[in-house]
């Protein structure tokens, strides 16, 4: 039921493996929990968006209280995008780089369209990502919202979440983070850096599973002044009482929308409780480790074949993947996997190498390497 021990997976930062307890987790959900409990399950499904956001708070360094998890990353970014705006009344911008992940450009992009907001772009160097100067500049009174990716989909660029939440918040801004390539990978505070709402997913470095649902944070000060978009009675005060009108609850409950996917959360809880156990400092040193690997080997073996390492050079403002360009990146990428590497392909040009620490043996950092350097050689 495992992937083929011999296959060389360099791509868990876009789907994390099946943990081993996760098929059992999803049985026992299935046959006695579903099959057994019926509708009686859910006096203990109910908690499930709560007790999943507690697990994954000490991750990014959130308190108790301040995650949830519910809907899909897009939905959550959304529902957080209209939330900032409507508690910043008479500002109108929203700042983002245009370097960041589609979703939440094309998100930020249509409430530009809808809600007669305005969008900053900020041209950042593709291999380092946006600097708190690239922020600073476009940064005025105007501005309700800052978000940007904290670690780069395609170079893996760690932002400064620390300085860009501060400058926006001189400027009266706040700050939403999207830490889906963050989380379980590289180590966040949210609380000492005092952002103001984030989100992210779990099918990544939390290895929760295809379509696992995602995680939104609100800090705590901020939970009952804001509001999401969708009133849903997940986010009603005493939503068994059915009553006529919305009354949000005063937590961070508010921020849930409809029924969240069971199945899905279980797998969710598993994969974050696997990265819980081994702890963020361990994986962060051993992605570190992986990540150095594979750069001494692209300089010595692929860079004098034309090949050229497209993130950042300094560990500590590198994430957990690494891109390479070549200009047949995509041919690369195929060929690679003819021959049982997988890494994946972001257009023009870049092969992406992800080393998820919980899963990734330092030999596949090696052989996926020298299958690239092979077939660079031809
Ligand atoms: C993977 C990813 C997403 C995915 O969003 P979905 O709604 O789960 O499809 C969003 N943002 C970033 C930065 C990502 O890397």
């Amino acid at each position: 039921m495992f992937a083929d021990p011999s296959l060389v997976y360099l791509d868990g930062n876009s789907l994390g493996r099946l943990p081993v307890a996760t098929r059992q987790r999803i049985a026992h959900t299935l046959e006695v929990e579903w099959g057994g409990e019926l509708i009686g399950a859910w006096d203990h499904w109910i908690d499930l968006p709560r007790t999943v956001g507690d697990r994954i708070a000490p991750l990014i360094g959130a308190a108790r209280g301040t995650v949830v998890v519910s809907d899909s990353t897009t939905v959550n970014f959304y529902k957080l995008c209209v939330a900032a705006l409507d508690a910043r009344p008479g500002r109108s911008a929203i700042v983002t780089d245009r370097g960041n992940f589609p979703t939440d450009r094309y998100v930020v992009e249509g409430l530009a369209a809808r809600q007669r907001v305005t969008t900053r772009w900020i041209d950042a160097d593709p291999i380092e990502g946006p600097q708190p100067a690239d922020v600073a500049a476009v940064l005025d009174t105007d501005v309700a919202l800052v978000t940007l990716s904290h670690v780069s989909y395609t170079s893996a660029a760690v932002a400064d979440m620390a300085a860009i939440t501060r400058l926006a918040h001189d400027a009266g801004a706040l700050v939403l983070w999207d830490l889906s390539h963050s989380a379980g990978a590289v180590t966040v505070d949210l609380t000492a850096c005092r952002a103001d709402l984030a989100v992210g997913c779990t099918y990544k470095y939390l290895n929760g599973g295809p379509g696992a649902p995602a995680y939104l944070y609100v800090r705590a000060e901020h939970q009952a002044s804001m509001r999401s978009p969708i009133w849903g009675w997940w986010g009603q005060t005493d939503m068994f009482a059915m009553g006529p009108l919305h009354e949000p609850l005063p937590d961070i409950g508010r921020f849930l929308a409809g029924t969240p996917p069971v199945l899905a959360l279980v797998a969710a809880d598993e994969g974050v409780a696997l990265v819980a156990e081994a702890g963020i400092s361990a994986i962060r040193a051993k992605g570190m480790a992986l990540g150095e690997l594979a750069v001494a080997l692209a300089d010595e073996w692929l860079v004098p074949l034309g090949a050229r390492v497209s993130s950042p050079r300094d560990p500590h403002r590198r994430g957990n993947h690494l891109a390479i360009a070549h200009p047949d990146g995509e041919g690369l990428q195929a060929a690679m996997r003819g021959k049982g590497v997988i890494g994946d392909f972001r257009r023009p040009n870049l092969v992406r190498l992800g080393f998820s620490p919980l899963a990734t043996r330092f030999t596949e950092v090696f052989d996926g390497l020298a299958c690239l350097r092979d077939l660079l050689t031809g």
